[in-house]
């Protein structure tokens, strides 16, 4: 890891936990904001990836733009977020559902093209991604972001907190997916996200290259998407 200033005195000898904090399936207007002030607050990054159709709602739109504007990551989470890419093998519902949605974002979006595929509470596995879907993602040059942490926020209110630290603690690196929703659950960030810094867990805004199956339109590897794609229609 760099030597840097950000994580505080952390040994070389004893590896920092890392965390990637992400919010899926936003903006909502009555959570976003609450998510933003407790980031702002602790100087945190994370990133958002907004359902396209989201962002036609009334203030959508104003609050991906204010996530961009303090330094927040915007990716793509599909358009309508209803039928699992893997799941629909037709071209035209990848295109749609990832174009269309890149489109709305446009400008905000991150460079690099983020999408996170969403289907199964949470679950990785071939109803992820179409094999038309992972040609929309290599033509339009995407980089494709999965995760290894899912604490439950939206159906555990009591419990995402403890199984969120428990994550952060096992893994070398969490990527962890909570969900800027009216659940109630985001009541609970700002206790989360001191409790992280009471474990001197270093919030990143980059992920690991794990969680990266396709970086810029380019799989990872030979491997890189096995167990993520649906069959051949
Ligand atoms: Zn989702």
């Amino acid at each position: 890891m760099a030597h840097g200033s950000s994580g505080g005195a952390v040994a070389d000898s004893a590896p920092a936990m890392r965390v990637t904090l992400t919010f899926d399936n936003g903006p909502s207007v009555g959570t976003t904001p609450m998510v933003l002030d407790a980031l702002a607050a602790r100087a945190l990054p994370a990133t958002f990836f907004v359902v396209g159709e989201r962002l036609d709602r009334p203030g959508g739109r104003e609050l991906v733009e204010r996530a961009a504007a303090e330094g927040h990551w915007i990716g793509n989470h599909s358009l309508t977020h209803a039928v699992p890419l893997g799941d629909d093998p037709d071209p035209a519902h990848a295109e749609r559902e990832i174009g269309e949605t890149q489109a709305r974002l446009g400008d905000v979006g991150h460079e690099r093209r983020f999408f996170r595929p969403f289907g199964g509470g949470g679950r990785l596995g071939p109803h992820l991604l179409s094999p038309a879907a992972v040609d929309v993602l290599r033509r339009g040059r995407y980089t494709c972001v999965l995760w290894n942490s899912v604490p439950h926020d939206w159906d555990d209110l009591d419990g995402w907190v403890d199984t969120a630290l428990a994550d952060v603690a096992r893994l070398e690196h969490a990527v962890v997916v909570l969900h800027d929703l009216p659940t109630g659950a985001m009541a609970d960030l700002p206790v989360f996200l001191d409790r992280l810094a009471a474990l001197d867990a270093v919030v990143v805004q980059d992920f690991p290259p794990a969680v990266v199956p396709i970086e810029r339109g380019v799989p990872a590897g030979a491997a890189a998407l096995a167990g993520l794609v649906s069959e051949a229609a």
